[in-house]
């Protein structure tokens, strides 16, 4: 039951923004929407061909009816 967590996953690629973190797939739970984050420093994308390129949407934007706390309860990371 262990997985290799040093060898990144098909499609998963470094944060080009920060290069501390994978980009993860994460889903919305209240509109189902999936998106693209970086969790160490929350950029964003919403297409994951794009995730090679810097962006300017980070989750405070994308979701900016959630506050900083509770932002986190309504996504889900799924990949
Ligand atoms: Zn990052």
């Amino acid at each position: 039951m262990t997985e290799a967590r040093s060898a990144p996953r098909g499609g998963q690629q470094p944060c080009p923004q920060c290069d501390q973190d994978w980009v993860h797939t994460y889903r919305r739970k209240d509109t189902g929407a999936l998106f693209f984050m970086c969790p160490e420093c929350e950029s964003l994308w919403l297409n994951q061909e794009d995730v090679n390129d810097p962006t300017n949407l980070y989750l405070s934007e994308y979701m900016a009816q959630y506050d900083a706390v509770s932002v986190w309860k309504v996504i889900q990371q799924v990949s």
